[in-house]
């Protein structure tokens, strides 16, 4: 049996691996295929692609977007996108310039707070990729301002905390249109995270996102529950819609998941690669 991983981040955003890494990785652990879905960025795919092919390894180029929802929060994955489309370009470009005015505010209020950090320190910290709080948590323990991650966190830079600031998130209607017209299947990711008051609050979402255009649900992840796989399962069965899987890889190191099996209970088979690329095929002769 060939197992895959449909979820997993690269530096290109805050994984550990650069893109060549996880595909030769992968290749070595034993999958048949892998997508690479970095935050609201394309920047891994080109390398990624290319490292899949002189290597021999199935690499489906992805994404993982942040969409507007509350009160959890949303992400929608995009799978088999052309990663040279013009409007996934431009809406990826927005979402870059919205990050880079962003961060210069974080520093601005921790400044205010009476904390020493330049934007530079976050920048040096970041080691080139996309700058994220967790970049501002790591100066922060640096500097001993924290003595944890967790607490840079809560004291500093949580929902509500003192330096927080909110970023721009695209509406999941906007989120799934660009998905779709750059030739991507649209994805809900880890509906757990949603914090859905019950089943069929999450269902009314569901339906709401497939008449906006979502293809699938990610059924498989480690934090869902055998109980919540099951009803991920019954929505895409009632929905028409595909089943995705992976365990949101970003480095053993950063949380205990590996590669392919998560906490060792994963196996997703490849066949699941095959439902996607029949969604695809629908989806370009303009079938739902
Ligand atoms: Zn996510
Ligand atoms: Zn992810």
């Amino acid at each position: 049996m060939a197992y895959v991983d449909l979820h997993l981040h690269t530096t290109a955003s805050d994984g550990v691996m650069s893109p060549s890494e996880i595909v030769r990785y992968a290749k070595a652990r034993g999958l048949r295929a892998i997508a690479i879905t970095d935050h609201d960025t394309i920047e891994g795919l080109e390398e990624g692609l290319s490292e899949g092919e002189k290597i021999g390894f199935e690499v489906i180029p992805g994404i993982e977007i942040s969409a507007e929802h509350s009160p959890g929060s949303m992400h929608l994955l995009g799978f088999f996108i052309d990663i040279h489309h013009p409007l996934l370009n431009e809406k990826l470009d927005y979402l870059q310039k919205a990050r880079a005015q962003r961060n210069p505010r974080i520093v601005e209020k921790l400044n205010q707070l009476g904390i020493d950090l330049t934007y530079q320190d976050v920048l040096k910290a970041s080691g080139g990729g996309q700058v994220g709080r967790p970049h501002f948590a790591q100066v922060l323990l640096e500097k001993n301002y924290v003595r944890t991650f967790q607490e840079a966190f809560d004291r500093f830079l949580k929902k509500g905390a003192p330096a927080y600031v909110d970023k721009f998130r695209f509406e999941p209607k906007e989120a799934i249109h660009f998905i779709n017209e750059a030739k991507g299947i649209a994805v809900l990711a880890h509906p757990n995270t949603l914090d859905m008051d019950g089943y069929s609050e999450l269902e009314g979402l569901v339906i709401r996102l497939v008449e906006e255009g979502l293809k699938g649900i990610e059924v498989y992840y480690p934090e869902h529950s055998a109980l919540e796989v099951a009803q991920y399962k019954a929505l895409a069965e009632r929905y028409g819609l595909v089943i995705t899987g992976g365990t949101d890889y970003h480095g053993i190191e950063k949380n205990g998941l590996d590669i392919g099996v998560g906490r060792g209970e994963m196996k997703l088979p490849y066949c699941l690669v095959e439902e996607l690329k029949a969604a695809r095929d629908r989806a370009l002769r303009g079938e739902r």
